[in-house]
């Protein structure tokens, strides 16, 4: 893809300059309430996905779509769902969804692999290198993998709920450099365009600061801004993975295509220090499992970059095995870390507070020295 007549801006770089994009695509740019999918405008889009790839780039698609599209077959009313009818509408709508992307990559010459995702999937480390090795051996063999949550599974507990989330965290999964948040919003404002004339548009954002953040609004107001909390969410993700971010519409054809050629979007830049996956994989942590609380030793040696050591430790709560995130908090209990628990809760329990040295006695065999190892914690 080229870019046009018009010079694209210092902070923009062609889409086929990165080596790895997710594209996340939202419900209402692929379904249309009265008349399904539209096909169309995908098979657009798909050109745009083929040039990519023969450009040499890899590409992951996260698609919604699969409730609207299974409530148009259902003939539900335009009205919020209850949970077991948008499941029902996900499990007919995914199909149709999954079918679609699959015959429209066919006119390419690409096959399309379908992974549905829990939340589950991304949080839990043995399943998250599973799902990561999976898309790894789709890409390896040129097919474009199409991701969706398992919305027909999912409670509401247990579900990201929204694709933004997911997508980016699919890109930090992937290692991916660049994720394209593609819905009917062209970007960031600095406040709400529609109510707002003072609204001015922001084509590039250095990093996600408060003042970024406070633009987005707060959940409760999701709505009316658009969904934009969980898009500067997922930027606050794939930023810190060192991903970059677009937030484009998709309202026209071949809306990649559009990007290059300057149309109107943000641009989000990843952040400069760029952490292991491992350490970016523990920051992003939804829901740690467990929470220990320190203290104000061990704070200090944690500051200075040592490991956690069980004496340090003053209590444990939550259930967690070994290997699951944990929160660290100061004994005001406010969170000052992120680590991979070296011991299960149960364990962490009877060594909490004890030295090192003592360990095998309590516990019958020598475990780790430490309660988190330094290299699976982030501090805050
Ligand atoms: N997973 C939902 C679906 O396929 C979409 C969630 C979202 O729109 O962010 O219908």
């Amino acid at each position: 893809m080229t870019a046009g007549n018009k010079p694209l801006s210092a902070h923009r770089r062609p889409l086929s300059a990165h080596k790895r994009i997710v594209i996340k695509i939202g419900s209402a740019l692929l379904v249309d309430r009265k008349s399904g999918l539209r096909a169309a405008w995908l098979d657009a889009l798909c050109a745009d996905i083929a040039a990519l790839k023969q450009a040499g780039a890899d590409v992951l698609v996260v698609s919604s779509g699969a409730i609207a599209l299974g409530r148009t077959v259902l003939g539900f009313a335009p009205a919020a769902l209850r949970l077991e009818e948008s499941q029902a509408a996900a499990a007919i709508g995914q199909i149709a969804l999954a079918r679609a992307w699959s015959t429209s990559l066919s006119a390419h010459d690409i096959v399309a692999g379908q992974i549905l995702l829990t939340l589950g999937d991304t949080e839990e480390r043995r399943r998250y290198l599973n799902a990561r090795a999976t898309m790894g051996e789709l890409m390896r063999r040129g097919a474009v993998p199409i991701i969706n949550e398992n919305d027909t599974v999912a409670t509401s507990e247990i579900r990201y709920g929204d694709n933004d989330r997911l997508a980016a965290r699919v890109a930090t999964m992937v290692g991916a450099d660049l994720l394209v948040l593609m819905s009917d919003i062209d970007g960031l404002y600095t406040a709400p365009p529609a109510s707002n004339p003072d609204a001015r548009f922001l084509d590039v954002v250095e990093a996600i600061t408060p003042d970024i953040e406070a633009m987005a609004g707060d959940a409760g107001s999701e709505l009316s801004r658009g969904g934009m909390r969980t898009k500067i969410d997922a930027g606050k993700i794939a930023t810190g993975a060192g991903c970059a971010m677009i937030i484009a519409s998709g309202k026209i054809d071949h809306p990649l295509t559009a990007i290059d050629n300057g149309a109107r979007s943000s641009w989000f830049k990843p952040s400069g220090t760029p952490q292991t996956a491992r350490k970016t994989w523990i920051a992003g942590q939804l829901e740690p499992s467990g929470r220990l609380v320190i203290d104000a030793g061990a704070e200090t040696a944690l500051r200075s970059g040592k490991s956690l050591l069980p004496a340090g430790v003053t209590s444990v709560t939550g259930e967690f095995q070994r290997g699951d995130p944990v929160a660290v908090c100061d004994a005001s209990g406010r969170e000052i870390a992120r680590g991979l628990s070296g011991y299960d809760a149960e364990e962490a329990r009877r060594i909490a507070g004890r030295k090192s040295g003592e360990i095998e006695a309590i516990l019958g065999y020598s475990g780790r020295a430490a309660m988190i190892h330094r290299d699976d914690m982030v501090i805050g």
